[in-house]
């Protein structure tokens, strides 16, 4: 059923911008919705758009012909999983009707509402929804720049920098020492540092036990923390050492010629160094104008509009999301309650307030899985936990219960992939 300005108005409408009073889009012919970025927050994006309004003309920009994806890539960086199993097109998705240029964004103009692409095409908008994932800090971490991470992978895309990071483990001596730096937050994916620290401890404990990993952390905290931990103490004793914030685990230069990592109490010579840097919301979200100070993007937890330009809206990992992590799970979520939000706004009609789940699955081992699930909801402007929903995998599960976890975790990449590029 539509609604009336009138009842939109009288409809607890105050935390929506002024931008939805404009004649509804859908009136007019054809509205047309951009999506740029083709992972798992704007795939799916562009996807719902088209199943809520078959009637929209919903192009997704793309630059890369196949997208690969970052969970279970750490089990590529362990030699467990075959980096083909990553892989995804788009040609499903232009087979449901969503025309998908393969191209890169090179900038935006809000005003004119306009995206100009790198062939030199442009594309304009009603509404355009930007999902460009993560951009690096490159130079942040003094010596940690574009050039170093051919030697020093951070393999926080995936693709050929997880198979540098594989390559690199595979040619280490056994008795050699590797060391990941994990960055403070926010950053992509919050429990990622650690499972790929306990992966490569599988990978060495099973191929190079004389060896040593060191996860030196810019934090005091981490996801899943004391899950992980106990997860270490059981299977990787000796072998795993965690060095937190305040014991000197914050590090502070990087030289990649000869992998050394320099913290603020020692100096760590690494045979394999993986350095996760700072990070911030991919670069054409600064290039539109929708990224703050942070280098995040700000949004209305009920639309995704961004709070800095009207009539963009900012989901997945770029998003300033408040209390949900940056996750491919949170991602698909954001997505389907943007699309839903957008559609509404095209017909002239008031969202709804959404709930939007997130569940995180970790590998420590192959047949050994935790998980965190949280429920959010707007709250005064930002997402905010639903106090007692969520939780976490229980301390004192048995062997065969953490089997049944890591099970899960591949039937959630099997069936998000599937629902995102499938
Ligand atoms: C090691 C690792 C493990 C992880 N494991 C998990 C997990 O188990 N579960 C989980 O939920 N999440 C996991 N994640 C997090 C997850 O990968 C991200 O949160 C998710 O990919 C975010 O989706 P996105 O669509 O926002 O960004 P992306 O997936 O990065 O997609 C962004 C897309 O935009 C495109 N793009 C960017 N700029 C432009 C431009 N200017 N023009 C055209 N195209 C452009 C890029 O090519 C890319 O395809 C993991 C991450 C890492 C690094």
């Amino acid at each position: 059923m539509r609604t009336t300005r009138r009842a939109f108005l009288g409809g607890g409408a105050a935390t929506v911008s002024t931008a939805l009073l404009a004649t509804p889009a859908l009136a007019q012919a054809k509205a047309r919705v951009v999506v740029l970025g083709g992972g798992f927050a704007g795939a799916s994006c562009a996807r719902e758009l088209h199943r809520a309004e078959p009637g929209l003309v919903v192009t997704l920009v793309e630059e890369n012909l196949t997208y690969t994806a970052c969970p279970f890539s750490n089990s590529v960086i362990a030699g467990l999983r075959d980096i083909a199993a990553q892989r995804f097109g788009y040609e499903a998705l232009r087979a449901q009707g969503v025309a998908v240029a393969q191209d890169r964004a090179r900038a935006v103009d809000p005003q004119r509402r306009l995206v100009s692409l790198g062939s030199g095409a442009s594309l304009d908008y009603d509404r355009l929804v930007l999902a460009p994932g993560i951009g690096f800090r490159w130079g942040a971490l003094p010596g940690y720049d574009e050039a170093a991470a051919a030697l020093v992978p951070h393999a926080w895309k995936a693709g050929e920098q997880t198979l540098l990071l594989r390559r690199q483990l595979e040619a280490m001596a056994d008795g050699g020492s590797v060391v990941i730096s994990a960055p403070a937050n926010p950053y992509r994916c919050p429990p990622g540092p650690y499972e790929r620290a306990s992966l490569i401890a599988y990978y060495l404990k099973t191929n190079k036990p004389r060896s040593k990993l060191i996860v030196l952390d810019a934090k005091e905290n981490f996801s899943k923390q004391r899950l992980f931990q106990a997860a270490w103490q059981q299977l990787y004793p000796g072998l795993l050492e965690w060095v937190s914030l305040s014991n000197g685990g914050k590090v502070t230069r990087v030289d990649p010629a000869t992998r050394t990592l320099v913290t603020d109490f020692a100096t760590y010579k690494a045979d394999v160094a993986n350095v996760i840097p700072p990070q911030r919301a991919g670069s054409i979200a600064e290039t539109a104008g929708v990224a703050d100070q942070t280098g995040w993007c700000p949004i209305d937890p009920i639309t995704f509009e961004s709070r800095l330009q009207a009539n963009i809206h900012v989901i997945g990992d770029a998003a300033i999301a408040g209390a949900m992590p940056k996750s491919a799970f949170a991602a698909n979520a954001e997505a389907k309650v943007c699309a839903a939000a957008v559609a509404a706004l095209l017909r002239g009609e008031a969202p709804s307030a959404p709930k939007l789940i997130n569940n995180c699955y970790s590998l420590v081992a192959p047949d050994y899985g935790i998980s965190v699930a949280g429920v959010y909801h707007p709250v005064n402007g930002q997402l905010a936990d639903v106090e007692g929903a969520g939780g976490l995998s229980p301390a004192d599960a048995p062997p065969d219960f953490r089997a049944l976890e890591a099970r899960y975790a591949e039937g959630w990449f099997r069936t998000i992939t599937a629902e995102t590029f499938g």
